[in-house]
């Protein structure tokens, strides 16, 4: 089984601009919607995303939405710890291919990172 893994040089979902997450209402209170809201820079990405590195400016203190753990998802999205893995990696790979492309080096690189831990 694949095992999900965060790759370095990515931060395909630090990109948060509403347009591309029409659910968010139903997994962030209504504290925490306006807390995205208001890190949503003008062109679409996070206000502490880093583009030159691709990193967060914020890391330690990110918020709880962008941590991806298995009790964070089960409380949020209803997904139980055994299916986690499957379900974060699925999430990476729609952000990762919306961002950069089914077929780009991104999508290769994080498959062969997730795929290269069974
Ligand atoms: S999309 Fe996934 S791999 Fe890319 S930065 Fe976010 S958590 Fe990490
Ligand atoms: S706070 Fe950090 S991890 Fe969260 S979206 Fe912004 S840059 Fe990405």
């Amino acid at each position: 089984m694949a095992t999900w893994s965060c790759m370095s040089r990515c931060g395909a979902c630090c990109y948060l601009n509403p347009a591309e997450r029409p659910e968010l209402e139903t997994y962030l209170s209504p504290s925490e919607l306006e807390h995205y809201y208001s890190l949503v820079g003008a062109d679409g990405w996070c206000i502490h995303y880093q583009k030159e590195t691709r990193t967060c400016g914020i890391y330690e203190q990110r918020p709880s939405f962008c941590r991806v753990t298995p009790d964070n998802f089960e409380s949020r999205y209803g997904v139980p710890p055994s299916e986690f893995h499957e379900f974060a990696i699925d999430c990476c790979c729609d952000h990762i291919a919306s961002l950069y492309g089914e077929e780009s080096g991104e999508m290769l690189r994080y498959l062969d990172l997730v795929e290269g831990e069974d």
